[in-house]
């Protein structure tokens, strides 16, 4: 794999149908949209009551970080020392919390010593006595308890691995105010959240456990999860999270609390469409040039049943694009690998016109599509042009 592409050395168009038209690409191309990012950023800098953190795991790629960062996001929600660096590299002056509760040996200490990383996740024991032995200096700390948030409301659960009930959280609270950190609470109510409810129903689970410790917390994460929009789709708007979200804060009754959240998709799924092209059509079978090893990869999770909104676009006699209009009818989309797991699951609905070196456009690819993307079988989607629409 080459060194990432940077945003500076990008080719630019105005719209995807004049980098289509320029290029022709016969690899798959991520048209990254300056506009969508920036609006994203702003939708939860202004509306959120509290700091934005970005979880760099939906898409750490050097340019979205870039973007963001220009975007006035300036919190990092990191997983791995590796994620730390990823930012660290590119904006020194960022602020990451290190929000996985279980971490590599040496990590946490690495974290604090060299990136002055002070906000830790903890949802067991003998992860907190292994930070607390590796960072030394508890009174610098802030020790988020993972509380489990399981609540039916989003695509993807993020509480099966991670998390705790009241009972344990509480003990877990008053440990790490004995030990003399600063204790918080953190939950994340699943990836592509669509009920605003399961906000205020994890925030009633974080009271209930701030009543069971009787500890005063200093913080409150209330993670990532808010949705993007797909194909077919339209998610509650962002103000019904928010609202809901301060709603419930009021509720709590604890003032001077730090309030967090750690958006991943929400911030970066319109900032990225891809252009791929068809390689070969075979009745309603469609050989596409990226598929589930590349940027789809996110496809292969039964919970997630988003499609990427598509377009078909062809090059006329003169070289014009153009969209494809005319009945759309099912297709089975494969990728490029030998593997015959390597086809989209859901059939992708297209004009039946389309044909051989025309191209499909997905937008909302800039989620658990770049990070998860692998080099199998040789295929790794890398080319990048920016689009100012
Ligand atoms: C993945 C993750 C996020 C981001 O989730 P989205 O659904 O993309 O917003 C936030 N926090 C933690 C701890 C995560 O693991």
């Amino acid at each position: 794999m080459n060194a990432p592409a940077r945003f500076d050395t990008l080719p630019r168009y105005a719209t995807a149908a004049k980098a289509i038209e320029s290029l022709k690409p016969s690899e798959p191309l991520y048209l990254v949209r300056p506009k969508k990012f920036a609006a994203a950023a702003k939708l939860f800098l202004d509306g959120f009551p509290g700091d934005v953190l970005y979880a760099v795991k939906a898409n750490p790629h050097p340019i979205v970080i870039d973007q963001l960062w220009k975007a006035g996001i300036r919190h990092f929600d990191t997983a791995s020392l590796g994620e730390i660096e990823i930012i660290k590299a590119i904006a020194p002056s960022a602020i990451c919390h290190f929000m996985a509760p279980v971490r590599l040996a040496g990590q946490a200490k690495a974290a604090f010593e060299q990136h002055g990383v002070t906000d830790f996740v903890v949802d067991s024991q003998s992860e907190l006595d292994k930070l607390l032995a590796e960072t030394g200096n508890p009174k610098k700390l802030r020790v988020f308890v993972r509380l489990v948030a399981q609540l039916g409301g989003a695509l993807l659960e993020m509480s099966s691995k991670y998390g705790c009930l009241p009972e344990e959280a509480a003990k877990l609270l008053k440990r790490v105010k004995t030990a003399g950190a600063q204790p918080c609470l953190t939950f994340h109510v699943g990836s592509q959240c669509l009920s605003p409810f399961s906000y205020a129903q994890a925030i009633e689970i974080a009271q209930r456990t701030i009543n069971l410790s009787g500890v005063q917390i200093a913080a409150l994460d209330i993670g990532g999860g808010f949705p993007a929009a797909y194909a077919g789709e339209e998610p509650p708007p962002s103000h019904w999270y928010f609202d809901m979200i301060k709603e419930a804060l009021s509720n709590l009754g604890t003032p001077n609390l730090n309030i967090m959240c750690e958006p991943g998709r929400a911030l970066v799924a319109h900032g990225i469409s891809l252009v791929t092209q068809v390689v070969m059509r075979r009745g309603d079978r469609l050989y596409l040039n990226d598929g589930i090893y590349g940027s789809f990869d996110e496809q292969r999770f039964a919970g997630f049943d988003e499609n990427y909104p598509a377009s078909a676009i062809t090059l006329d006699g003169k070289g014009n694009a153009k969209l494809l209009s005319g009945e759309k009818r099912p297709f089975r989309a494969f990728g490029p690998t030998c593997d015959s797991a390597d086809v989209l699951p859901r059939p992708q609905m297209l004009p039946d016109t389309i044909a051989k070196n025309d191209f499909v456009l997905f937008d909302a690819m800039g989620a658990y599509t770049v990070s998860s993307r692998s080099p199998f079988n040789g295929y790794y989607p890398d080319s990048w042009a920016i689009i100012d629409d």
